[in-house]
């Protein structure tokens, strides 16, 4: 009976506490304060607010406006993405993580603001950014186009992906009700819409093959999406930082993408983080099929489920 016990512990244990493994082939720098994993297809996602290691050399950023909240569990809700593509696509995604906590080091900022000034930490963020910039280069050399996400997570009432496109909440209304226009190259989806044969930014924000509208439909309410297509007044939202503005601008005019803020329930909590890693895989392989500029690899695992 004891033994009986025990065992079903070290089970529940297991099941409650279960570690993603990191994607093969990943490479560090020295010091080990960020993470590339290598992709083979059009998707590239960043990480940088997971990190939780503190450098105790390294005083935490005090300067003006700095934010040091960890976005718990994304590196970790990357590395299931990730397994979720290769069990059933057989592809992988580009990842950039940082391993290193947000106290020392805010990835998703300026260098002055994202180092508070601090040139020991000048070296992990040009390297966190040199990791993006090597891997969106690969992926459109091969690929054609590449989409890329920046990856977080927030702690807002409303459970709820807030997609970052650079609109903010207060544009998003006017626009969805027709009443105000939005510039289109200013989005994260300025260089997609550059084309003249992929329709228009109203169709990616509210439409049925939108991003938010897809993962809606799969039970994953987002917004904007066409089941939620602005924040209501009160509501919090995130609409897209540094990272967004800069590998979806003009300077990388094959990239488009935005920024995800994930809520945790269902998302990146370990009970439900797998579910949604399927989801998100699905939606997000046949999201980037519905271009065919973009030369997406073939999903080997298809129909096995
Ligand atoms: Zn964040």
């Amino acid at each position: 009976m004891k033994v009986r016990i025990t065992l079903c512990m070290v089970f529940y244990v297991q099941v409650v506490l279960a570690q993603t493994n990191p994607p093969p082939d990943g490479k560090q720098d020295a010091a080990g304060h960020t993470s590339y994993y290598p992709g083979n297809m059009p998707l590239v996602i960043s990480v940088p607010h997971g990190g939780t290691w503190n450098l105790t050399d390294i005083k935490d950023r005090d300067c003006e406006g700095a934010v040091t909240v960890t976005d718990r569990d994304t590196k970790e809700l990357a590395f299931e993405i990730s397994d979720a593509l290769s069990k059933y696509h057989g592809m992988r995604p580009y990842l950039i993580v940082c391993n290193i906590t947000r106290k020392d080091v805010d990835q998703n900022r300026e260098i002055n603001e994202g180092t508070c000034g601090n040139p020991e930490m000048a070296i992990p963020w040009q390297t966190f950014h040199e990791y993006i910039d090597t891997a969106l280069a690969e992926a459109v050399r091969r690929f054609g186009y590449c989409l890329y996400i920046d990856l977080h997570g927030h702690g807002h009432p409303e459970q709820r992906l807030e997609l970052g496109y650079l609109i903010s909440d207060k544009k998003l209304m006017p626009f969805y009700e027709q009443t105000e226009m939005v510039t289109e190259r200013n989005t994260s989806l300025g260089n997609l819409l550059q084309r003249k044969d992929v329709g228009s930014l109203r169709d990616w924000l509210f439409g049925e093959r939108s991003f938010g509208t897809l993962m809606a439909a799969k039970g994953y309410p987002s917004v904007p999406s066409q089941q939620d297509p602005y924040p209501k007044e009160g509501e919090k939202y995130f609409n897209g930082g540094y990272n967004t503005k800069r590998y979806t601008g003009v300077n990388y005019p094959n990239v488009f993408g935005w920024q995800i803020e994930s809520n945790y329930q269902r998302v990146r909590d370990p009970k439900g983080r797998p579910a949604f890693a399927i989801a998100f895989s699905e939606v997000i392989t046949s999201f980037i099929r519905q271009f065919p500029f973009v030369k997406m690899p073939t999903s080997v695992a298809d129909g096995v489920r």
